[in-house]
């Protein structure tokens, strides 16, 4: 953990005053997440899933760290996301999730990447396209009780003799509830995954997402699709803490003196119990620090670390302004940055003050900060 954090007094050398805070990505720690998931999955295939710009942190650099510590197979949302990745990573298979858009068949295999194909409509059509002559290849999303994307079984059982000529390359299916490991639509899932499995002997087969990881070695098949765990976050209560990939820290604008039962920030929703100073941070909702994480008189917000100590935030927070209560931390001056979350403060208890998830944190951290990539290759 030794200087994972950014200096946090003055302004360090070569930082961008034109941004309010900044983002260090460890891509170090990407690769060992990356490693510990593929020990997990034992004799599975480790992939990646990289949508969403790999969480938010940059699909670019974070597919060439993981390809770089090995990983072979990548999954993205969009075929958009599939292209940026095509020419970094020219013999990786990648795996397009949200499926075919409709006519797009021959520019997606063109573009070498594969469609998971998650509706009798998409496996028709890239029938279609095949039987043309077509020579890309694809995946089948079966949905085994998601209800959100994939065939049905019984309409994988009519796929399934057709597996060669439809060029599938992989099986796969979406567990919903993988994060509460006691609930009883994984093992449901299980058992009817297994029979799809079976019903597509040779081709190999997915199920688990990161949380589904720890759920036991049935779930692992031939290859697992970890996410969240890459990226540092908590995927379900039973993983293990995981190397912190993203640490987000805002600048301090000023710090100002409040007098006792004064109110800070917008609605006057929280009022200071005793004479305080309150710390401006240069960073809001606007970079993705979701509004909910705000404080009041009645409910207390999440809190930032700075100089070694916790400071709670003080009232709501503005789309470019966090305010802290930093009485206890004399030292804290104009200039120094405050962790937004990072190895003191854990993006998921970030994400429970907001009443959200780490995903939604990650993927919405926004445009402004400056951003710094460490420990590539
Ligand atoms: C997003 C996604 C994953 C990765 O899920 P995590 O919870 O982030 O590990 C795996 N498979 C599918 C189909 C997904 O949509």
């Amino acid at each position: 953990m030794e200087s994972s954090n950014f200096v946090t007094a003055g302004r360090a050398p070569g930082e961008d005053w034109r941004c309010g805070g900044r983002l260090l990505v460890d891509l170090a720690a990407l690769a060992d997440n990356w490693r510990a998931t593929a020990r997990l999955a034992g004799r599975a295939e480790a992939s990646a899933v990289v949508k969403g710009d790999a969480y938010g942190i940059g699909i670019e650099a974070a597919a060439t760290a993981l390809a770089a510590a090995g990983c072979r197979t990548f999954f993205v949302a969009l075929p958009s996301e599939g292209l940026r990745l095509r020419p970094l990573l020219p013999e990786a298979p990648i795996y397009v999730l949200n499926g075919l858009p409709p006519g797009a068949a021959a520019d997606l295999a063109e573009a070498g990447l594969q469609p998971v194909l998650g509706s009798a409509e998409e496996v028709d059509e890239w029938a279609t396209y095949r039987a043309a002559g077509g020579t890309g290849a694809a995946a089948l999303h079966v949905d085994t009780g998601m209800q959100r994307l994939g065939v049905t079984i019984e309409e994988a059982a009519a796929i399934a003799p057709s597996a060669k000529a439809l060029g599938l390359s992989l099986v796969m299916s979406h567990l919903a509830a993988a994060d509460q490991p006691d609930h009883p639509l994984n093992a449901a899932q299980l058992a009817r995954f297994r029979s799809v499995a079976s019903a597509f002997a040779g081709l190999p087969a997915s199920l688990s997402n990161s949380a589904g990881l720890h759920l036991g070695e049935d779930f692992l098949f031939d290859l697992v699709r970890p996410g969240i765990a890459l990226y540092g976050a908590r995927s379900t209560a039973a993983a293990p803490p995981l190397a912190t990939v993203v640490t987000a820290e805002a600048r301090i604008v000023q710090v100002r003196d409040v007098a006792a039962a004064t109110a800070v920030g917008y609605g006057a929703s929280e009022h200071v119990r005793r004479a305080s100073r309150i710390a401006i941070l240069g960073a809001g909702y606007a970079d993705g620090y979701h509004r909910r994480a705000g404080s009041a008189d009645d409910r207390p917000g999440a809190s930032v670390h700075l100089h070694g100590r916790r400071a709670p935030l003080v009232g709501r927070i503005s789309m470019d302004l966090i305010a802290v209560d930093v009485t206890d931390i004399p030292e804290v001056r104009r200039g120094d940055h405050a962790e937004l979350f990072g190895p003191h403060i854990a993006i998921d208890e970030v994400a429970e003050r907001a009443e959200t998830i780490g995903y939604e944190l990650l993927t919405g951290l926004g445009r402004r900060y400056e951003r710094h990539y460490r420990g590539g290759a």
